[in-house]
């Protein structure tokens, strides 16, 4: 079966060999990634999530100078992808002063054990005071390979020969480690059995028992969509706090993720980018998602962005300060400069002259009318918004209607954006301070 990442793949290839974008092209998008991740076991609540607002900006978002417009949707797919998955990267909120018990649950092969013997030594290199307990009860020579794993890092492991019940040997371990010293304790549990019911059986016995403070889910990259099905399984067995997915270096890429963490509402914490105890990186929510769509360099592709759209800010500054701006840019630039506070506090800062003797209820009245001023401009028409002249009465008439105000706030803002043209004409000859701040 094709994986999530694969689907997701094609969908974007698709996209980049269409020979224009334009709604439609953007749509077919949208499509190709909601039944993707629907595919992926995503949820449909997620799913329409990411989609609308793909949609949204890539039939919104103003293209910067430089930038293709495919690459600004792969910009977007990339960074809603990232949202889902938590944006920033995973930190280990794991105390250093108290007692914390990890149970570590998930299918056999899926690399439980090797993650175990990461997560030990990277705590250990962390400064935490680590133990580990074999409670794998049913795979022979589970405990050997946990003890060979640590045998260089001075981890205690504990384990108990020919005990069988998994409780018992917890709540030993979690005894003799605490004695000896030991603030996070590891447990690696059992993932195979007679049947996957005793499996969750007994997981979910030991949840009841032992109460660990985190149970952390280990997924296997390669693995698919079906990471959504297991996840599910555990999850209902022990609430599910945290994920580590294995087996990154492989050329899965881990697609199964998405699906996984879906099911849980956990985050992905670690993964896994090889065999050796060291192989082992906190999860990072952009790295993986490039590496998931298969963007080379998304890196560079984000500070073409980033430099592009500085230009372009820069530009339209200047722009701005010349008198150079349409009716739309006027009012946007307004609602910009309100983000940074009520638009009352800021004029009242300017160090223009009278600004002092404005009265309070004609700047609480500014804010209120950017409200209405950008109605206004959203019920014109482009041809309005770029060359106000036009605006005869019929027009006025029609604006006023369509966006709920009075026709006379429609002349007061064509007024208002006259006055403001002139004003910025005129404000060269103002202190440079006051042009910086603006
Ligand atoms: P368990 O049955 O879930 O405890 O899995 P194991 O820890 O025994 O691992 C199963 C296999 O996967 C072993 O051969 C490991 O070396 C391998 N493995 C585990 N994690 C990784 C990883 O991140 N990368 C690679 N390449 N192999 C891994
Ligand atoms: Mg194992």
């Amino acid at each position: 079966m094709t994986s999530l990442g694969e689907l997701l793949k094609k969908a974007i290839s698709k996209f980049i060999s269409s020979t224009s974008v334009d709604v439609n092209t953007v749509n077919e998008l949208v499509r190709d990634l909601q039944r993707s991740l629907l595919i992926g076991d995503v949820s449909v609540e997620l799913v329409q999530k990411i989609s609308e607002n793909v949609r949204r900006r890539a039939l919104e978002e103003k293209l910067p100078p430089g930038i293709s417009r495919k690459d600004q949707v792969i910009k977007i797919v990339y960074e809603e992808l990232v949202k889902l998955l938590g944006e920033e990267p995973a930190k280990l909120k794991i105390p250093k002063d108290r007692r914390y018990v990890i149970m570590v649950v998930g299918i056999q092969g899926f690399g439980k054990t090797t993650s175990i013997a990461k997560l030990a030594y990277y705590l250990k290199k962390n400064d935490y005071d680590v133990g580990v307990i074999c409670a794998d009860t049913y795979r022979p020579g589970a405990c050997d390979q946990l003890e060979q794993l640590l045998r260089d890092t001075k981890i205690p492991v504990y384990r108990h020969d020919g005990e069988k019940d998994p409780v018992k040997i917890v709540k030993e371990g979690i005894e003799r480690l605490t004695s000896d010293g030991v603030k996070v304790i590891l447990i690696d549990t059992a993932g195979r059995h007679k049947s996957q019911e005793t499996l969750m059986e007994e997981i979910r016995v030991l949840q009841r028992e032992i109460k660990p403070d985190e149970v952390m889910l280990v997924i296997d990259a390669g693995i698919g969509q079906q990471a959504g099905v297991h996840a599910k399984a555990f999850h209902e067995a022990a609430p599910v706090g945290s994920i580590f997915l294995t087996k990154m270096d492989t050329s899965a890429k881990g697609g199964g993720a998405l699906s996984a963490i879906a099911f849980t509402n956990a985050r992905i914490k670690f993964i896994g980018t090889g065999e050796r105890i060291d192989d082992i990186e906190l999860f990072n929510p952009s790295r993986y998602v490039s590496r998931l769509l298969g963007l080379g360099d998304i890196e560079g592709l984000l500070e073409k962005f980033r430099l592009a759209e500085l230009e372009m800010d820069k530009k339209r500054a200047e722009a701005f300060m010349r008198g150079e701006f349409t009716l739309e840019q006027f009012v946007k630039q307004l609602k910009d400069l309100r983000k940074a506070g009520p638009l009352s506090k800021l004029i009242s800062k300017l160090p223009l002259p009278g600004v002092q003797n404005i009265p309070d209820e004609a700047l609480r009245n500014a804010d209120k009318q950017i409200d209405k001023w950008y109605a206004i401009v959203c019920s014109m028409t482009p041809e309005e918004r770029t060359d106000p002249h036009i605006i005869n009465s019929s027009r006025i008439k029609r604006i006023a209607r369509g966006a709920g105000v009075l026709e006379k706030d429609v002349k007061n803002l064509i007024k208002q954006y006259r006055l403001a043209k002139k004003f910025m004409k005129t404000a060269k000859r103002l202190p440079k301070k006051f042009l910086e701040k603006v």
